[in-house]
């Protein structure tokens, strides 16, 4: 899921760890991806979307 990034989020990006919110201004998106842990949901990760393909996708594409 990719969605444009809320005003007043802030999440830090996972893989630089800047804050997510900054890229904001610059027309980017960020991913927020839900980790399940044994088919439990676990935890929302937030990455910038440069930074989640950095990383590998580590939890599949997103649309
Ligand atoms: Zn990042």
């Amino acid at each position: 899921m990719v969605r444009n990034v809320d005003p007043g989020n802030s999440a830090t990006c996972r893989h630089c760890g800047a804050p997510v919110k900054f890229v904001a201004r610059a027309g980017l998106r960020q991913v927020i991806a839900n980790v399940y842990c044994d088919g439990v949901w676990d935890r929302v990760e937030h990455y910038h979307e440069p930074c989640y393909a950095d990383a590998g996708r580590p939890h599949g594409r997103v649309a």
